[in-house]
């Protein structure tokens, strides 16, 4: 695995912009922590201290403590710990062969953990290929890792848990926002991908000093890649956990200089990159010529121990692709940190944790709980997992992601005239429906021996209108209940609060569309609700729209109000996609990214944002091209909130759009032709009221009609005229909304269009 993972990994690296993957990210991490926490060092030093003091009393020239005062070196004793697994995905099926996507099953987990006891327990049969000089310092850790059975609300569990996120693209200590007490468990997250600020590393993991400030953190992940069996990167990283070093020190740049991890019988060494195993590597002696220790024992003895004069390269806590072994230095660090109350390790293996884990309780059988992703068989940028925007008739793939227990029977059933009403698949099948709305799918599992278990979803899938809808007649979406806000579904795909939703505030109205995009978690090192919002996205989708009858030329038009929470204009990374689709969604067209300049007419709030006037809204024209104005038009509205510059809480504030209208009205009232001098609109631009004065009227009435920009009848009023300066109010309440209005004026049989500007 390791081997495949290089080769790709150069292959990548051979490219610009891509870097390399590193074994093992944990002394970034460290420097990262060290940077926000100088008080660190401190916890740090303690920590060695405790341990010193217990490494006087262990003479290695029996390797045996003369004085016990713990388990570390019964023989006989082995420490217990409870792990639980967090599976981050995105439903990528995962490949026990290549080791490649995210959805690990239970039973390769299983297998696994048993893989990495068998390191912890010495029992790797590739001990034997350890270099004679090692062959007597290899170390046995007996540690038996147990998934535990208890969750930490006592529920029967496997010790597994699954969670669909974005964050599994963009993996890092936001990931972890379903951990489990550490000082109870340790927690392993895997992941799909690391962020770029955690150095591209495979895996990395907090040593206990570390641990004491964010305990929230505690624990390992890893690309899902590196949890199999062949490799040891679990074993290296809960190593750290138990406070062990590089073998040539806590940096993460093996290869450079002589480095020491305060373990005696792993020799100094510079460290091996992921070379794999050389002669060079297995036989560098550069760091530890002629290397020994002198001791005191107990009863005050000078002695010394003669160690090899060549690096333990073999050393699991090593880069090289060598790793065979822990030595008994490393174990005898490793059983310290468990008999320590920093991080509360030495709560860990406690009888009584033991007993609230369940750790060593059997592995319960748990019935099944259903579940599913549905992908678009015909193509589109986006495979929309567990949620779907489904045209009518076209076919879309549902997938059986059903876990905890192994089948007997699947049972499906569907709503909306789908084409498969029901289904026994327990793989993965096609289905369409004919009929609009919400679709049903009620999935009923049966386990092997624990029954059944029912859920019925009825958010998954929605299923648009047949027909577009005629927009010429007006049609303007304001997001009242009372209207077809229905038929504008919205997909929050990571189920997470950031999402779009009501609101009960709009440009004329009450109600508008919302996007919630200021979470409520308030500093980086809280517990964390959702994690960073970068890599989360949500669509809105228009129902489908005719734009036919306005003769060639058409416009997206609407108003929208945003703030953005950071005030760092380049931490500001929110957008707006706005793409339609002509074809039943089996392509996905551009039409306009928004960005900040676009999104926040109210520039920065930190406070969760709400528009308070309808002057705090703005008009925003897009002109469609000619390929987009069909009579089954579908338009996608996908934001991307954008996380701020500390990368955890959210850059941009809420953002509202309403009053959505299909139009002819040119995108920029400039195009409009002045009209007869004898109508003026003053003032202009305004603030306030306007009016209409019109010249030299004789004896006759004007109609005046005002609409917006998007085309809706803002006022309109009609008095008789006369005299040389008539003048007919346009109240502020009704153009209260800056932007550019368009005022027609009819007098008799003339006809006058002009704008007015309201800022
Ligand atoms: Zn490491």
């Amino acid at each position: 695995m390791k081997k495949i993972l290089l080769l790709l990994a150069t292959a990548l690296a051979a490219q610009s912009g891509y870097a390399q993957i590193q074994p093992c990210g944990t002394d970034e991490m460290r420097q990262q922590l060290l940077a926000e926490h100088p008080e660190l060092l401190q916890f740090e030093a303690e920590l060695e201290k405790q341990l010193e003091a217990g490494m006087r009393q262990f003479d290695f020239r029996t390797a045996a403590k003369t004085t016990a005062v713990d388990q570390t070196d019964n023989p006989n004793f082995w420490y217990d710990i409870p792990i639980v697994i967090h599976i981050i995905h995105d439903y990528n099926p995962y490949s026990t062969s290549t080791f490649n996507g995210d959805y690990i099953p239970d039973d390769f987990i299983f297998k696994t953990v048993n893989d990495w006891n068998i390191v912890f327990a010495k029992k790797n049969a590739d001990t034997a290929d350890v270099i004679p000089p090692f062959k007597k310092y290899i170390g046995n850790a007996r540690i038996r890792l147990h998934l535990a059975t208890k969750d930490p609300n006592g529920n029967p569990t496997k010790g597994i848990t699954r969670r669909r996120s974005y964050l599994t693209y963009n993996g890092g200590n936001d990931a972890k926002f379903d951990g489990w007490s550490p000082t109870s468990y340790i927690n392993l997250w895997f992941i799909n991908k690391m962020s770029a600020a955690n150095n591209n590393a495979a895996a990395y993991a907090y040593k206990p000093a570390a641990a004491t400030y964010i305990p929230f953190y505690d624990g390992v992940i890893s690309l899902a890649g590196y949890m199999n069996n062949g490799s040891k990167t679990m074993p290296h990283e809960l190593g750290h956990v138990l406070n062990l070093s590089h073998t040539w020190g806590d940096n993460n740049q093996p290869g450079n200089a002589c480095g020491d991890d305060n373990v005696d019988d792993t020799p100094p060494t510079r460290g091996h990159p992921t070379t794999g195993c050389t002669f060079a590597s297995l036989y560098d002696t550069v760091c530890c010529t002629n290397y020994y220790k002198l001791y005191t024992n107990a009863l005050g003895e000078l002695y010394i121990v003669n160690y090899p004069d060549t690096a333990n390269s073999q050393n699991i806590m090593d880069y090289t692709y060598c790793d065979k072994m822990f030595t008994k230095g490393q174990v005898y660090r490793m059983h310290q940190a468990l008999n320590s109350n920093i991080a509360g390790r030495n709560n860990l293996w406690d009888s009584t944790n033991l007993v609230m884990t369940g750790a060593l309780m059997p592995m319960p059988d748990l019935k099944p709980i259903p579940d599913f992703s549905v992908v678009n068989i015909s193509g589109g940028s986006y495979l929309a997992k567990n949620a779907n925007f489904a045209f009518p008739d076209k076919e879309i793939r549902f997938i059986n992601q059903t876990q905890n227990d192994t089948l007997d029977a699947l049972n499906w059933t569907f709503t909306n005239g789908a084409s498969s009403p029901t289904s026994t698949s327990t793989t993965n099948f096609t289905n369409s429906f004919s009929e609009p709305g919400w679709v049903t799918v009620t999935m009923k599992a049966t386990g092997n021996n624990t029954g059944d278990t029912t859920v019925v979803f009825d958010k998954s899938v929605y299923v648009t209108e047949r027909t577009g809808y005629n927009t010429v007649a007006g049609y303007f979406q304001e997001f009242n209940e009372s209207g077809d806000r229905n038929k504008w579904p919205m997909f929050n795909y990571y189920n997470n609060e950031f999402k779009w939703q009501y609101a009960s505030v709009g440009a004329f109205d009450n109600a508008s569309l919302m996007y919630k995009g200021y979470d409520e978690r308030v500093t980086a090192t809280s517990s964390p609700i959702t994690g960073s919002p970068k890599g989360d996205f949500d669509d809105v989708f228009s129902l489908p729209v005719d734009l036919t009858g306005w003769g060639g030329a058409c416009n997206l038009n609407f108003f929208y109000s945003g703030a953005s929470r950071s005030s760092i204009s380049t931490a500001i990374n929110d957008s707006l996609f706005i793409d339609y689709t002509i074809n039943k969604g089996t392509t996905w067209t551009s039409l306009a990214k928004l960005g900040k300049s676009d999104l926040f007419n109210k520039g920065t709030i930190t406070t969760p944002y709400t528009p308070t006037s309808t002057a705090d809204w703005e008009p925003k024209t897009i002109a469609l091209p000619t390929a987009a104005i069909t009579n089954y038009t579908t338009f996608r509205f996908r934001y991307k909130p954008g996380a701020g510059s500390n990368g955890v809480t959210s850059s941009g504030n809420n953002f509202y759009m309403d009053r959505i209208h299909f139009a002819s009205w040119p995108a920029s009232a400039s195009d409009i032709k002045a009209g007869v001098a004898s109508v003026a609109i003053v003032p202009n631009p305004t603030v306030g009221d306007a009016w209409v004065i019109v010249s030299d009227a004789t004896n006759t009435t004007a109609a005046i009609t005002v609409t917006d920009i998007t085309g809706k009848v803002v006022y309109s009023a009609e008095q008789a005229v006369k005299g040389t300066q008539a003048r007919i109010l346009i109240p502020s309440a009704h153009i209260a909304a800056k932007g550019i209005y368009l005022i027609q004026t009819v007098t008799g049989s003339q006809m006058n269009t002009q704008k007015l500007v309201v800022y």
